[in-house]
């Protein structure tokens, strides 16, 4: 996206009406959304307030993936999207070095609202919500330090700092929301990439074991077709509350995608991650499972559970792949078992 901004002002108007946009229309404020909104109001891209304009006279709402598709078709390049984060990061200097200002001026509370309001503009354009989360941290500090300093700002800034802090708890919940799977409960495949990774990184700079388990429902696609998909449904809930039940501290069960789990344990060696892989496949098999409406049996469900240990330095595509591995070895020895990836059970061995 090329930006035509001079002033921080500029920036600020446009910025706001953005967001204000955006809010009546209960479009959630994420940088693709936000860019596209600021974008609109900039002046500088006819061919996307065309668009825009059009679905608006179709009397359409705009929902989210208006946004995606717009986001899209005119800024999802590289170049482009190189540019925004370039401009954001300029926004938020120019936001840093007024706040440093302010603190050595002993500002006056309109320049402050001021500030708040272009580094609260500037928050819709950061890239990604670590940064959305530093810059709302930047306001909130800056607003405890104004209320110290002057007693008599105290109820405007009091009713400043609700603001932030309510902002804050929302950035939290966005980003609670996008690593959590909306059906369980439980960790998502995102936040397993993400677990995954750091703690492979602290397995190596620790010198600690890391196991990863792959769990998989049993014949599944059976128990859907013979009782529904709402029972399917609860039997994944009733699977990720035990997994997460079974499992406790570091430990980070998640839903690897459809009725396919994970878990990832760090600091645990391979012969106690089969042990809790155990307790886990025997928890779930005694349990039966009884449809709540009416009380009839659904019989049991089982699980088949691959296990591989982390070879520092490995890829974990590779990983994954040979606890997948381990999986598939389950299933075929007849499902309802536990195995570990064969190479790590003879290094053991040997
Ligand atoms: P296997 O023992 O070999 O794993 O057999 P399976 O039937 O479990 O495996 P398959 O991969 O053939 O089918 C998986 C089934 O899981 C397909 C689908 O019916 C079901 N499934 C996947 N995601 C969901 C979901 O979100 N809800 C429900 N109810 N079922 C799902
Ligand atoms: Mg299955
Ligand atoms: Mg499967």
């Amino acid at each position: 996206m090329q930006l035509f901004i001079q002033t921080i002002d500029q920036a600020s108007r446009i910025a706001h009406r953005a967001m204000d946009r955006m809010r009546e229309e209960n479009i959630p404020p994420s940088p693709e959304n936000y860019t596209v909104w600021y974008a609109y109001y900039s002046g500088n891209y006819p061919d996307l307030v065309r668009a825009v304009d059009i679905l608006a006279s179709n009397n359409q709402t705009f929902t989210e993936q208006h946004c995606v598709d717009l986001y899209r078709q005119f800024f999802a390049n590289d170049a482009e999207v190189e540019a925004v984060r370039d401009a954001g990061q300029k926004l938020h200097a120019s936001v840093t070095e007024v706040l440093s200002a302010l603190k050595g001026a002993g500002a006056d509370v309109d320049r402050y609202g001021h500030t708040l309001q272009a580094a609260g503009d500037a928050l819709g354009i950061a890239r990604t919500l670590e940064q959305l989360k530093s810059l709302v941290q930047t306001m909130a500090s800056e607003t405890e330090l104004m209320a110290a300093r002057n007693k008599s700002l105290q109820s405007e800034l009091t009713s400043s700092a609700d603001k932030i802090e309510s902002m804050r708890r929302d950035l939290d919940s966005v980003r609670r929301e996008a690593l959590t799977d909306g059906l369980t409960g439980i960790a998502n495949r995102k936040r397993f990439d993400q677990t995954l990774r750091d703690a492979a990184v602290g397995a190596m700079e620790r010198g600690q074991p890391l196991v990863l388990l792959m769990v998989d429902i049993d014949h599944f696609k059976r128990f859907n077709d013979t009782h529904g998909h709402v029972a399917g449904d609860n039997v994944l809930k009733l699977v990720a509350r035990t997994l997460t039940e079974q499992v406790k501290g570091k430990d980070t069960p998640c839903r690897y995608g459809g009725e396919e789990f994970a878990i990832v344990l760090p600091e645990t060696r391979l012969e106690d991650a089969l042990t809790l892989a155990e307790q886990i496949r025997n928890a779930v098999a005694s349990r039966k499972i009884v449809k709540r409406t009416t009380g009839e049996s659904m019989g049991t469900i089982t699980l088949s559970v691959g296990a591989a240990r982390y070879r520092p330095g490995e890829p974990l595509t590779k990983l994954v792949q040979r606890a997948d591995a381990a999986l598939y070895a389950a299933k075929t020895g007849g499902r309802n078992r536990v195995l570990a990836d064969a190479d790590d059970v003879a290094e053991k061995v040997g």
